[in-house]
């Protein structure tokens, strides 16, 4: 579905006028546009076809001939048109958090800001501090904007790479004579941002792949394209780069693509200690070929264990291979529910009955209902009263819908005092607690790990929701101190959380391995919003999985008899 492809480029079509400071009934009526767009439920192209694409409300004759028009050239003329009416540089802008289109005009009309460049140069600038709206505090968001925009810059969240790459992996696999395709790089390691995807392909002629690649739709541009080789990119900024390799080389060259850089620096030098050479064709002595056909092949004459690719970081997976102390990693079929979910009764899109059919049908024993607690209004958090009612539904849905347990749960606001947002004798009532930071992200240090703290200190809490509130490419982390958080929840026996939304993947690898460490219980949760969210689970699995943690570490691979014992 190009559904939500359009519905950008009509976004993006509201924000450039809106930086030409054009009428706001014009600004709106393209941000209806895209808004309808979005959530449609069925696939536009069905609509056009149909001539029903004028009955959504918003969307107009022109409007319909421009979708029309996209969904045959792969453009729209008048948006094209409009991109070229304002310096290139000002859509870039608009990525960073802290700037929308209003102020990103103030800058051009009144300063000639044209580019990130010239911002970060004249950020603290008299001038710019004197432009109505601003200040030294919104200067101090801008900035921080900037920062989280170019620690992210020119990278693609995870879960975007993830259908690229299944995309491009679908047209790969009609090519006669192809048998594998595989992913590399940074998306076989799942890294949390993927620079380009990289794919390697083998069987059938390296012509008629590279051929199939760089024509199959969605390519915007032919980057570059060889013989073995080639790169495309799709869409604004997603480049894809391709290798065909040859069946008895597959493991030496997915082992070589799939990296780290500083995984395979060490590996070199294992192998030369060896006597042996290792590159992109294989392992050698002398002339004499060794092994290439498969990973394993490679790493056991090398004298050690296969490494999970999640693990190739140069992490200490070099030397625990080596000794045969890789940890037995957890795995998609240990994890036997989601915990964190929301649904129609706070600002999510599925009933519960949707999402425990949709848990259920994942293979799962149980799965949490928590919404929103009260103070957050603007997600329609719960009453103490709807919370009941809540519970009324669940049970219901208990009784009717076998084979699945729905767990009352919430995800409450701590509060400003690191209260929770309900009574003890509410908490007391819910299977699982799960609680969150949704305010006061520009707290000191202490202030904001005081309230954490004291959230666990609070024995009706159960789990920490995205612990560092970071969101990639966004939002920087709050200012907490992840090591006494880490402490206190070892203390008090809470759970963190690794929220595996790819915005946040909140614990991160890194964290999530200290935390085990120090003997928390990590909890995956999808914090899906609709039930087709709840595939980022493997999102989390493999976040776990780099963060070196087994079963035993996260709650989700518990019985949910065990389950209750450990909430207990
Ligand atoms: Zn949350
Ligand atoms: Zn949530």
């Amino acid at each position: 579905m190009k559904n939500r492809e359009i519905a950008h480029l009509f976004e993006s079509q509201a924000d450039i006028l809106e930086i030409q400071d054009a009428n706001q009934f014009r600004v709106n009526a393209y941000r209806r546009v895209a808004r309808a767009l979005e959530e449609l439920t069925v696939d536009v192209a069905g609509l056009v076809e149909s001539g029903e694409i004028t009955g959504i409300p918003g969307i107009g004759k022109g409007t319909a001939a421009a979708i029309s028009e996209y969904l045959e050239t792969g453009m729209i003329g008048s948006y094209e048109q409009a991109k070229t009416e304002i310096p290139k540089g000002l859509l870039e802008l608009l990525a960073i958090s802290g700037l929308g289109p209003k102020t990103v005009g103030l800058l051009w009309r009144e300063l000639n800001i044209r580019s990130l460049k010239e911002l970060k140069q004249r950020l603290h600038g008299e001038k710019l501090l004197a432009l109505p709206g601003m200040g030294e505090k919104k200067v101090e968001r801008i900035q921080a904007g900037i920062r989280a925009y170019e620690s992210g810059a020119g990278r693609m969240l995870i879960g975007t790479a993830l259908s690229l790459a299944e995309m491009v992996r679908a047209e790969l696999q009609k090519v006669p004579g192809v048998t594998e395709v595989g992913a590399a790089g940074s998306l076989r390691r799942w890294k949390e941002t993927i620079g380009d995807v990289d794919l390697l392909v083998t069987g059938g002629s390296p012509e008629t792949a590279i051929e199939a690649f760089t024509s199959m739709p969605g390519v915007r541009e032919v980057l570059a394209s060889g013989s073995t080789k080639a790169s495309v990119r799709i869409e604004e900024a997603l480049q894809v780069d391709l290798r065909v390799v040859s069946k008895n080389e597959w493991g030496a060259a997915l082992m070589y693509f799939t990296g780290s850089k500083e995984h395979n620096v060490r590996l070199r030098a294992l192998a030369r200690e060896r006597d042996l050479k290792l590159n992109e064709y294989g392992l050698f002595r002398g002339d004499k070929k060794l092994s290439s056909r498969t990973e394993r092949a490679v790493y056991r004459k090398l004298g050690m264990a296969w490494v999970p690719p999640e693990l190739r970081e140069d992490r200490g997976e070099i030397e625990a291979a080596l000794n045969g102390t890789l940890p037995r990693l957890v795995e998609m079929e240990d994890i036997r529910g989601d915990l964190h979910m929301h649904s129609v009764w706070s600002d999510g899109g599925s009933t519960i009955e949707e999402v425990a059919r949709a848990a259920r049908e994942r293979g799962y024993e149980y799965v949490i209902m928590s919404d929103h607690s009260r103070s957050l209004k603007i997600a329609n958090g719960l009453s103490i009263e709807r919370l009941e009612q809540q519970a009324l539904e669940i049970d219901d849905v208990n009784r009717r819908v076998r084979g699945i347990r729905v767990l009352k749960g919430t995800e409450a606001d701590i509060l400003s005092d690191g209260s929770v947002d309900y009574p003890d004798e509410v908490l007391e009532r819910l299977d699982v607690v799960i609680a969150s930071i949704h305010s006061g992200f520009q707290q000191s240090s202490d202030r904001i790990t005081g309230r954490i703290i004291s959230a666990m200190e609070n024995p009706h809490v159960d789990i920490i929701g995205h612990p560092t509130g970071r969101l990639i490419g966004r939002r920087e982390a709050y200012r907490v101190d992840m090591e006494r958080v880490m402490k206190a929840a070892a203390e008090t026996g809470t759970a963190l959380e690794i929220n595996c939304h790819d915005e946040r993947i909140d614990l991160n690898d890194v964290h999530a391995r200290r935390a085990a460490e120090m003997g928390v219980k990590l909890s995956l949760g999808t914090d899906s919003h609709d039930v087709s969210q709840m595939w980022a689970i493997t999102i989390g699995v493999h976040t776990a999985r780099r963060g070196w943690l087994s079963p035993e570490s996260i709650l989700n691979t518990l019985t949910i008899e065990a389950l209750f014992s450990a909430l207990s």
